[in-house]
C-alpha cells in the first residue's frame, strides 16, 4: 500500500461537493434543495481538514462542527427558502435567481452597528479604507488579502464581505497612511489585524502589514484575529511558510511589543487534534500569547458544559479565555440567537465551575453601535425584574464600566430589544 507522507495540502470544497456533504449527513432531497437555496444567499466554504478531522459524521447533521460550517435548510425564513428552491428546481435563469438572492440579502441587515459610516477614520487626503477606529486605544485593520477564511462559519457576522458586497479593504501600499493616523492619535496603543482571517495571507504579505508597525513607539500590542487554529492549524506546523511566519511573530516581541493571537474557537472539539496542540506550542515559543473568543450560538455551543470544557482545555494549553460574544444582529441571527437571559445563565454556569485563574473571560458581550455591552445579571428592584449591564468598551470612553439597567425581557436577544427602567440609569441619555 502506498501512503502519501507529504505535508497536508489545503483543499477547499466546491458548491457541488456541498451536495455530497449533505447527502453524507442523510438529508432528504427536499432538504438538500433547501441547503442549495441557502448557499445561494450566504457564503459557503469548507476544507479537507474540517471535513476529515473535525466533523463527527456519525452525528451529522446534529454534530456541532457540521452545523458550524454546513448551511442548514431552515437557517433562513421558510418563505424565502421556498421561493428560491422553486426557482432553482425549475431551472430558472441565473438573473432571476440573483434578483431574489439580492432581495433576501437586503432583508438580513447586512451592515449592523453603523460599521460602514461611523468607524472609518480620515487623514488629510481622505478616508482610509479598510481601517476602523471606534475605540480610542485600538485601531482595526482589514488587509485586502486577508478577506476570506479557511472555512466559513454558518453564523458569520461578516458574511456580506464574502458574497461580494462592499469590500472593506486595506492595501499594503497604504500602511504608511495608517502609521500616520496612529501617530496623530497618541491614545492608540493597539492594532488589531482582522478579516476574514489574516492568517490566510502568506508570511511575506503579513510581514508587509506588521513590519511598518514595529517602529511605532506608542504601540504596545499587535493582535491578529484568526480562526485558523481551529480551521487550518497546519498554517503554523507544516505549511511551506510555517517557519517564516513564526520568525515574523518573534520579530514583534524583539521590537518590544506584545503579539496577541486572538483565536476564535467555537467548540472544544476544535482543540482536540494533535496538530492544534503543536501549533499552539510553536506560537507560544515565539513569545506570543493566544487569547480565545467566540460567539454563543444556538445548536452549536449553547451549553455551559461546552464552554467550561472549552475554557479549561484552552487554559491547560496555556491560552487565555477572553470574550464570549452574543450573536450579532445580522444574517441568520434569528436562527442562531440565544436570548440574553439564557446567555447570561450559560456564561455564569460555565464561569462558576472554572478556577479563578481561568476567569479571564468577559461576557456575554454584544458588539453594538455604542460599544461592547456585557450582561452582568438579572435582579429585582422595587418588585421589577431588570437586567444589569455595563459597557466593556465604548465609543464614548466616559460610558466605560458604568452600570446601567434595562427592563427584563426573557425573549430579548439584542440591545435593540431592551428598554429603560423608570428611575434607573439607562445607556442612551
Ligand atoms: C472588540 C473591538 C475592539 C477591541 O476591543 P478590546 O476591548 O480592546 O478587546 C476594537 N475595535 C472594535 C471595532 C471592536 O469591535
Ligand atoms: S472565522 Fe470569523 S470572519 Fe471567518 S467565517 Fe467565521 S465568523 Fe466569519
Amino acid at each position: 500500500m502506498s501512503v502519501n507522507h507529504g505535508p497536508p495540502r489545503f483543499t477547499a470544497f466546491s458548491l457541488r461537493q456541498l451536495d455530497e456533504l449533505v447527502r453524507r449527513a442523510g438529508l432528504s432531497a427536499q432538504e438538500r434543495l433547501a441547503v442549495r437555496a441557502v448557499a445561494e444567499v450566504l457564503p459557503f466554504r469548507v476544507n479537507n481538514y474540517v471535513v476529515d478531522e473535525l466533523i463527527d459524521w456519525n452525528r451529522a447533521p446534529d454534530d456541532p462542527i457540521y452545523r458550524l460550517v454546513v448551511p442548514q435548510p431552515d437557517m433562513l425564513p421558510p418563505d424565502d427558502v421556498d421561493e428560491l428552491a422553486r426557482l432553482i428546481d425549475a431551472g430558472a435563469h441565473p438573473n432571476e435567481i440573483k434578483h431574489v438572492v439580492t432581495k433576501i440579502r437586503a432583508s438580513l441587515n447586512p451592515h449592523p452597528g453603523g460599521q460602514l459610516e461611523l468607524n472609518v477614520p480620515s487623514d488629510d487626503v481622505d478616508e482610509i479604507p479598510g481601517v476602523q477606529h471606534k475605540y480610542p486605544e485600538t485601531v482595526l485593520l482589514f488587509p485586502r488579502q486577508g478577506q476570506t477564511c479557511h472555512a466559513f462559519c454558518t453564523y458569520c457576522f461578516r458574511w456580506p464581505q464574502f458574497v461580494g458586497d462592499v469590500g472593506i479593504k486595506f492595501a499594503t501600499g497604504e500602511v504608511s497612511r495608517l502609521v500616520g493616523h496612529i501617530r496623530r492619535n497618541p491614545h492608540v496603543t493597539s492594532v488589531l489585524i482582522t478579516g476574514g482571517d489574516p492568517m490566510i495571507m502568506s508570511s511575506a504579505v503579513l510581514a508587509r502589514y506588521i513590519e511598518p508597525l514595529l517602529g511605532v513607539e506608542q504601540l504596545e500590542s499587535i493582535r491578529i484575529g484568526t480562526k485558523a487554529l481551529a480551521y487550518w492549524p497546519h498554517r503554523w506546523v507544516s505549511d511551506p511558510d510555517a517557519d517564516t511566519t513564526l520568525r515574523l511573530f518573534e520579530s514583534v516581541a524583539a521590537a518590544g511589543k506584545h503579539l496577541a493571537i486572538m483565536g476564535h474557537f467555537s467548540h472544544p472539539r476544535e482543540l482536540e487534534p494533535k496538530t492544534v496542540a503543536t501549533a499552539v506550542r510553536r506560537i507560544q515559543a515565539t513569545g506570543a500569547v493566544i487569547r480565545t473568543q467566540a460567539p454563543l450560538i444556538r445548536t452549536i455551543n449553547d451549553d455551559p458544559l461546552v464552554w467550561s470544557r472549552m475554557w479549561r482545555t484552552q487554559h491547560t494549553m496555556g491560552m487565555v479565555p477572553y470574550y464570549m460574544f452574543v450573536e450579532r444582529d445580522t444574517g441568520p441571527q434569528a436562527y442562531f440567537e440565544v436570548p440574553l437571559a439564557r446567555a447570561y445563565e450559560i456564561f455564569s454556569d460555565a464561569y462558576r465551575c472554572v478556577s479563578g485563574i481561568c476567569r479571564t473571560v468577559r461576557g456575554p458581550s454584544m458588539s453594538t453601535t455604542v460599544g461592547k455591552l456585557a450582561i452582568d445579571g438579572v435582579v429585582e428592584i422595587n418588585g421589577q425584574r431588570v437586567f444589569v449591564l455595563h459597557l466593556i468598551q465604548a465609543r464614548d470612553p466616559a460610558l466605560v464600566n458604568r452600570p446601567f439597567f434595562a427592563r427584563y425581557d426573557e425573549h430579548a436577544a439584542w440591545v435593540t430589544h431592551l428598554a429603560p427602567v423608570h428611575g434607573l440609569p439607562w445607556l442612551l441619555g
